[in-house]
């Protein structure tokens, strides 16, 4: 369409080429299989991108791996100025790299914006860290004797990413690694190929304008078998990976069988928790963008949300008027709050979840099908669902399972001690929220009796964290941390290394050997 070749033209993306290279270590290239670019909003084929062939695949790793060997040689606060010029070229670039996002993966516009502001913002963080770094001086129990906690770059880093964040987790992932010294090698979701090429290009411009290996940065487009590759490489120590927790689970043992590193950053199935003294007029809003927001399709997600029975019908009428004005349709149209689910198969995904919930006895409240107006018709859109379950055993795969969709599933509680332990119930634990304005339930859901997730907030919707502060789940979401003050250190090898300033070589603990 025109405006697919306007989005990627001033992205430099050639789309009148009939198949587009998906493979950058310093050059492009792409002879493997190939990928579709569907847009999720009108079913149109967007582009066709080659992945690696398993020679592309070999040389891109030998590459990576030669960029690191100079990379390494290159200073902190200098990497440092190149994640300011990768700032720059992205902030650029903003808001045609958020439509691009919109496009190919679907959410709406200024959330395709927002995350490209997120690798903008993380660039800055990533910036400010290079000059701080910083090791440790450790006191010696032996005379003239210093030992130092040195942090030095851990080499090749694999970075595997889901499609609901196109542009961001790679841009989490890289801005902290590049800092660190570490060459990067991007294996994007097969579904999101554009994004991944759109951000190569930018990041490519600026280490070519410097003198640098684009290897730096590579990416390789493909499917399992090239994630499989990077996950099973003994030349890349750390794997971070960010998906589902059933493809996680495979990454993690597979990494750890070869006592590589790995980080996970897996799915989530978030509850909100509203008590009858919490200001319904910020918790209604923000537990309808948590589950409506991105189509259901961020792992902070809002899923479950128990209610006190004493606000339960007020929150829920509210919630309701919300739901039915909800303006659906394309993405990239101003104004539009639902876009499209990312693939069909995932219309296939929330129809059987749907079905699921009906014949176990569910209350639909509202929603439940796909939306079939002519104009809806060509791409994957789906009613926003509210659902009442029959059961609230949280073992129940209803409540126990993440369902990558618009469906939220309502239960009622009396005590706050019973919201809380349905909250930790789960096998995940990313992100929560506590709606109310008394200070002892806060203490009591920040403590050690309250939420067990990673990101624990108040007042605060499920979705919507900030790069300044660690990101992350526990349990089964894999219990990886990115963005914040404290990410950095996965991206390093440590050392401790012990000096001796003095003409004597005691032993420590007082051994005497002689
Ligand atoms: P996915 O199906 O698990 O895929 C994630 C990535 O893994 C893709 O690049 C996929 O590419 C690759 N992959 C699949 N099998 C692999 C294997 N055996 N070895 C190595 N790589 C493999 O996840 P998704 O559907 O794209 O994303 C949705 C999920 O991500 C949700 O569960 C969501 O909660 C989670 N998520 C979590 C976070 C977080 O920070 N916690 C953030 C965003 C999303 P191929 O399909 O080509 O193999």
């Amino acid at each position: 369409s025109t405006r697919a070749s306007t989005i990627l033209s001033a992205l430099d993306i050639p789309i009148a080429a009939a198949e587009l290279p998906g493979v950058y270590d310093g050059q492009w290239s792409g002879s493997g299989d190939v990928l579709e670019s569907v847009c999720p909003t009108t079913g149109e084929v967007l582009a066709r991108v080659r992945s690696a062939s398993p020679h592309e695949l070999h040389v891109a790793l030998e590459k990576s791996k030669e960029a690191y060997l100079h990379l390494r040689t290159i200073p902190a606060p200098k990497r440092g100025e190149l994640l300011r010029q990768i700032r720059e070229a992205l902030s650029a670039k903003r808001d045609v790299l958020g439509a691009l996002v919109s496009l190919e993966m679907g959410k709406i516009k200024t959330e395709g914006i927002g995350e490209v502001q997120e690798f903008v913002d993380i660039c800055d963080y990533a910036l400010g860290l290079s000059r701080m770094m910083n090791g440790r001086v450790v006191a010696s129990e032996r005379p003239g004797h210093t030992i130092l906690e040195v942090p030095n770059p851990i080499g090749v880093v694999g970075v595997l990413t889901a499609f609901n964040f196109p542009v961001a987790v790679y841009g989490w992932n890289f801005s902290l690694s590049l800092a660190a010294g570490n060459a990067n090698v991007w294996k994007p979701s097969p579904s999101t190929p554009l994004c991944s090429i759109a951000v190569t290009k930018i990041i490519a411009g600026v280490l070519e304008k410097n003198g640098l290996p684009g290897a730096i940065s590579t990416l390789i487009n493909g499917g399992k078998d090239i994630g499989e590759a990077i996950v099973e490489s003994r030349d890349i120590p750390l794997v971070s990976f960010t998906g589902s927790e059933a493809v996680g689970r495979v990454v993690g043992k597979a990494v750890q069988s070869r006592f590589g590193k790995s980080i996970l950053e897996l799915g989530g199935n978030n509850a909100s928790i509203i008590m009858p003294d919490a200001d319904l007029s910020l918790a209604v809003p923000a537990v309808f963008f948590g589950a409506v927001g991105t189509a259901g399709q961020r792992c902070t997600s809002t899923r479950r949300l128990y209610l006190h029975r004493a606000i339960a019908p007020k929150f829920l009428d509210t919630l309701q008027k919300l739901y039915s004005g909800v303006c659906v349709g394309d993405p990239l149209v101003e104004g539009t709050l639902l876009g499209p689910l990312h693939t069909s198969a995932a219309v296939g995904v929330y129809s059987n979840a749907v079905q699921r919930l009906r014949e176990s006895g569910a209350d639909i409240l509202t929603g439940g099908r796909k939306y079939d107006q002519v104009a809806l018709s060509q791409g994957n859109f789906v009613q926003p669902t509210i659902t009442i379950p029959k059961t609230t055993d949280p073992a129940d795969k209803i409540w126990s399972t993440e369902t990558f969709a618009p469906i939220l599933n309502v239960c009622f509680f009396d005590e706050l001690e019973q919201a809380i332990e349905w909250n930790n119930a789960v096998p995940q634990g990313l992100s929560s929220s506590l709606w109310t304005r008394d200070l002892r339930n806060v203490g009591k859901w920040i403590g050690p009796e309250g939420s067990d997730a990673g990101i624990v907030n108040v007042n605060v919707g499920t979705s919507g964290a900030e790069i300044g502060a660690a990101f992350g789940g526990n349990k089964s979401t894999g219990w990886g941390r990115e963005s914040g003050g404290d990410a950095w250190k996965q991206y390093v090898r440590w050392s401790a290394c012990t000096v001796n300033f003095s003409d004597a070589a005691p032993l420590a603990q007082g051994v005497d050997f002689s």
